[in-house]
């Protein structure tokens, strides 16, 4: 036994260490993903010697920072099947997310005041919506199925004569569910209504095409694909129909008015760099995650008996896995693996663990909730990676159900359908 730093003794296990594996290992990339080097290298001239302003016309200096954001702008448009005056540069995601949906409540209130959405967004959407409702907007949040997947009649019965904007994700960050985008959007664009998606998670990962997704705007960011932080895009739909963006920050009428502000040159050719990347490599990398992931998934589930997995898996990220180690305490579990870099059912907040309102709304008990991890594989994962990670898992989970009063008696056959505990 040994001290973790915060006085809690947790039990030190003698899980081998493969040759080529460093301690921690990452694999929580659905929260970040480390900046891949040749983004870096494309971006170093732009901190140093390429400095210029884009928006200065009467120099080289701003004409070589322009022409870098340019092809940038034409990297990250070839990626979803766009144009590149289509391609508006933010911060990141969640200005993206916001400056869609105020920007299109703004622009379309005369027509309407409704907008949908659905129950497992990133707070990114959700926090936005509820501003909007502040505002004198109505939001429908539609629910989700046990799958994490929306009703597409749901959607349908949902609409009416005020909906100006439909806003679905296209895959969920914490189970790696993907909507049915290409219905939603069909569905939209028949009734004459925007389609939103965040399409932050599935860039990149899977074929996204604003075309044939009927997509209306698009939600991407850098460090979700291998490129910098704070950093992002949105795809705003120029014909068929021609979306407009009331604009949310204002100043100088950068990126054609819809958001001003001195463009972060290296970040926006790190995510030009990084797009690029992505669309040469997703087909082979995809293939790679998933095999990855279906081992993973595989040896956890050979090994250990009330494990259950999150999500459908039909329609999914390659890289995801969403697991529940039921009878397990989460706190303890994570303890227990503090050198793998994961993500736990819970979410902090100010003094306690709140399970993940994502698995709540699939119907997941608190305790279930709490004992869910999200495996978020990347690029840089190996299989002595995923080896070492399910081997640890394993070893964990069974000394810490060798406490566990419950798991005993589940064993011996003690029914335990009406404790609250086991529900899910
Ligand atoms: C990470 C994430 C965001 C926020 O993106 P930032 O660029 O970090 O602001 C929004 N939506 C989803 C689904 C995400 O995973």
């Amino acid at each position: 036994m040994s001290a973790n730093g915060t006085g809690v003794v947790v039990a030190e296990s003698a899980t081998p260490l493969p040759e080529g594996v460093k301690l921690p290992i990452y694999m929580d990339n659905h929260a970040t993903t480390p900046l891949d080097p040749r983004v870096l290298e494309a971006m170093m001239p732009y901190f140093t010697s390429t400095f210029g302003n884009a928006a200065s016309r009467n120099h080289s200096f701003g004409w070589e920072a322009e022409k870098a954001v340019e092809k940038a702008r034409e990297q990250v448009a070839k990626l979803i099947g766009a144009s590149a005056k289509e391609i508006i540069f933010t911060s990141g995601a969640t200005e993206s997310n916001n400056l869609a949906l105020k920007g299109i409540a703004e622009m379309y209130r005369e027509r309407g005041n409704h907008i949908i959405t659905q129950v497992t967004e990133h707070k990114a959407v959700l926090d936005t919506c509820k501003k909007l409702e502040k505002q004198g907007y109505r939001v429908t949040y539609l629910p989700v199925g046990a799958d994490g997947l929306i009703d597409i009649e749901d959607l349908k019965r949902a609409i009416d004569d005020k909906t100006i904007l439909v806003s679905i994700m296209f895959a969920n960050n914490e189970i790696g569910v993907l909507q049915p985008v290409r219905e939603i959007g069909a569905i939209c664009k028949e009734k004459g209504i925007l389609f939103h998606t965040d399409g932050v998670q599935a860039v990149g990962k899977i074929p996204v095409d604003v075309q044939k997704d009927n997509i209306d705007v698009m939600s991407l960011s850098g460090h979700k694909i291998y490129g910098p932080k704070g950093v992002g895009a949105l795809y705003v739909r120029r014909r068929n129909p021609r979306v407009q963006i009331s604009e949310q920050i204002n100043g100088g009428g950068h990126e054609r008015g819809m958001r001003s502000g001195t463009l972060n040159v290296p970040g926006i050719v790190g995510l030009g760099a990084a797009c690029e990347i992505a669309m040469n490599e997703m087909e082979a990398e995809g293939k790679r995650e998933q095999e990855l992931r279906d081992y993973l998934k595989n040896k956890l589930e050979t090994a250990l008996d009330y494990v259950h997995v999150n999500g459908n898996m039909e329609h999914h990220l390659p890289g995801n896995l969403n697991m529940s180690f039921v009878y397990v305490e989460g706190e303890s579990l994570l303890m227990g693996i503090n050198d793998i870099a994961v993500s736990s059912g819970s979410a902090c907040t100010s003094a306690t663990l709140e399970p993940s309102y994502v698995l709540k709304a699939l119907g997941l008990g608190d305790d279930v909730a709490h004992s869910s991890i999200r495996f978020g594989l990347g690029r840089f994962n190996t299989k002595a990676e995923v080896d070492y990670v399910s081997d640890k898992i394993i070893d964990v989970v069974k000394k810490l159900r060798e406490l566990s009063p419950l798991y005993e008696m589940v064993k011996e056959g003690i029914d335990l359908s009406k404790i609250e505990w086991a529900a899910h």
